[in-house]
């Protein structure tokens, strides 16, 4: 089976909508054809100020929506990324072969330093892609399955992968971006041409796997729209209608066609409250497993524990070749 990798960060306490149709659906099904390693990523989570009690929290927690949404911990690894230290060893050899306008040239730093202020701004946020290339070059990955988001840091990787086997002889496999074109990127409900995100500033247009079923409705009913009228599917003209449509599409497995011709002559309202109906449909039973998993913790580090271990001895024999490459006197 074809080895892949992907990963989120628990860098909040729920995922939001994004994540479950950017990755996590697209990951259940890829499950089954390949070789899985999905990590939650608490390294790239404090590249960004988080709270140490709640990182843990949320660390399970990220956990157990994987597991929830479908994830089946005995067919594929999934583990803390903390847990396996050749992330970090792997990560480091990669930042002295990047360079650093390479490094400045990726637009998620761009994007969050401009949010979080210069002062805000490490030299661990700005090492973030490389960090996400060790991840995803410790595995001998072939696929990496991400939202659009994304694919600028797996072309960097593929990059640093090309330049170290061309300078220390064939070592990584050489990782193919895989993106569901049609959900590749879910919008803000309120602000629907900017990515929906875990850490956006306002919370108002964040549907979070977690909500309460009020007030995931109360948001989808406010979702921010347009005065044209029309359930039509126009990304340029009509953004958070298209954003609608995309959401109710992937959930109700249906055409994008098929919605607006029911919807047709009707308005943005009762697209909505479909729509609302379609949401809470998918996420009260996962909502529910979640409950029941964060109800028996020890368990659940368990099953962390023993699929790190997994991801260990496999992360190891790459970096033990990457370390011999490079040089390094082995300890005796
Ligand atoms: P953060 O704001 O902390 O960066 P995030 O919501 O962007 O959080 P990540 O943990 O960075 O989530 O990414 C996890 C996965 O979800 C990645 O594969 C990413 O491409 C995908 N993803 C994130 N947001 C969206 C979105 N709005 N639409 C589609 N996919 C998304
Ligand atoms: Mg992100």
């Amino acid at each position: 089976k074809p080895r892949l990798y992907s990963g989120m960060q628990p860098s909040a306490e729920s995922l939001q909508i994004g994540n479950y149709i950017g990755a996590l659906l697209n990951w259940k099904s890829l499950q089954q054809t390949h070789d899985a390693f999905f990590s939650i990523v608490d390294l790239h989570a404090i590249t960004v100020a988080q709270e140490p009690s709640k990182l843990r929290e949320n660390t399970r927690g990220t956990a157990a929506q994987y597991i929830a949404a479908g994830i089946d911990p005995s067919a594929s690894t999934l583990y803390v990324q903390s847990h396996v230290p050749a992330h970090a060893q792997l990560a480091w050899v990669l930042n002295t072969i990047t360079g650093f306008g390479e490094a400045s040239r990726m637009t998620q730093f761009k994007d969050k330093s401009a949010r979080h202020g210069a002062d805000a701004t490490t030299v661990g946020l700005f090492a973030y892609p490389t960090l996400m290339a060790a991840d995803i070059l410790l595995y001998q990955t072939e696929v990496v399955p991400v939202g659009e988001d994304q694919r600028q840091h797996v072309e960097l990787t593929r990059d640093l992968a090309l330049r170290f086997n061309s300078r220390f002889g064939d070592t990584f496999t050489i990782p193919e971006v895989a993106i569901v074109k049609e959900t590749a990127k879910i919008y803000d409900l309120q602000n629907p041409v900017s990515k929906m995100s875990k850490s956006a500033e306002s919370h108002a247009g964040v549907i979070w796997l977690l909500d309460e079923p009020g007030v995931t409705r109360k948001k989808i009913m406010r979702a921010v729209t347009d005065a044209h009228g029309g359930v039509v599917f126009d990304r340029e003209n009509k953004p958070g209608v298209a954003n609608l449509l995309t959401i109710y599409s992937v959930l109700a497995s249906r055409t994008i066609e098929s919605l607006e011709t029911e919807y047709a002559g009707r308005g943005y309202g009762d697209l909505k409250k479909g729509l609302v109906e379609v949401v809470l449909g998918t996420f009260d039973p996962i909502r529910e497993r979640v409950a029941e998993l964060l109800g028996d913790p020890a368990e659940l580090d368990r099953v962390l524990a023993s699929n790190a271990a997994r991801a260990d001895a496999v992360a190891n024999e790459t970096l033990a070749t990457v370390y011999d490459r490079v040089g390094f006197l082995p300890r005796r």
